[in-house]
């Protein structure tokens, strides 16, 4: 059985330079940051490599996660990382399916299972976000949205080590960004469901097992009573992420 190891990830989305991800990386590990808690960075692609370099040389205790990726290895395919690329540059997580990629870029519950089976197939640990957005709620099918985008996104992959190599992160849609954090209860009670979504296609232990973060207007003054709730077990952050001292104080929450 594993410990649910807390995760806090910030999702830089596009923002910050090469230059800019060394400062904020040496700024965040300057202070003491929980060692207890796993920290994951996520920079645009074109700040990868500078971040990776400053993890290795600083031998800093973070991760490394790229945004997005696509599935084939290489080929014609103008403007796409492949999942070999982003090992290279030792990524160790690889976020999928985010919602500013299914709303804006097309991004299908179909690619998005191409891409969590090329990510693992590279030993690229995907955050498979899923989530549903206001009409869905508010026509009491968040549940319903949740499980069918996590079975697509899940489908043909096998359950050997999922907890270890697959994080989910439940983002529902309009919390992000809009300063509207959903009550801790209610996406507990989301989480536990894609938990028992998990059980219900693969080994129980393996739904036990594996990591579900809560992502929408997550901020140092709500943290902690989002971590508090027993099945979330951490956050993916987008704009409480790119402040040194803000991303100190949720990962310390
Ligand atoms: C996100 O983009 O994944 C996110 C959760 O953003 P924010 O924290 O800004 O709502």
């Amino acid at each position: 059985m594993l410990q649910r190891k807390p995760m806090m990830a910030g999702n830089w989305k596009m923002h910050k330079n090469a230059a800019e991800a060394v400062d904020f990386i040496r700024a965040i590990c300057a202070g003491a940051l929980n060692p207890d808690v796993e920290v994951v960075v996520c920079p645009p692609f074109t700040a990868l490599k500078s971040a990776a370099t400053t993890i290795e040389y600083d031998k800093l205790e973070i991760a490394l996660g790229a945004q997005n990726m696509y599935w084939e290895t290489e080929g014609a395919f103008t403007g796409e990382i492949s999942p070999p690329m982003l090992a290279q540059l030792d990524v160790d997580y690889v976020i999928i399916g985010h919602s500013e990629r299914r709303q804006f870029f097309g991004e299908t519950d179909e690619t998005v299972n191409k891409k969590i089976k090329a990510a693992l197939a590279h030993k690229l640990k995907p955050i498979f976000c899923v989530g549903e957005n206001l009409e869905q709620r508010e026509a009491g099918q968040a549940l319903d949205t949740v499980s069918s985008q996590l079975t697509a996104g899940l489908q043909g992959v096998g359950d050997d080590n999922l907890a270890k190599e697959l994080v989910i992160a439940y983002e529902p849609v309009w919390a992000i960004g809009t300063g509207k954090v959903a009550a801790p209860a209610d996406a507990n009670d989301v989480i536990r469901h894609i938990r028992a979504t998990v059980a219900s296609a693969n080994k129980a232990q393996t739904a036990q097992d594996i990591r579900i973060l809560y992502g929408g207007s997550v901020k140092p003054a709500n943290v902690r009573e989002i971590m508090d709730e027993p099945d979330i077990d951490g956050a993916l952050v987008g704009g409480a992420c790119l402040d040194a001292d803000s991303f100190v104080s949720l990962v310390n929450y």
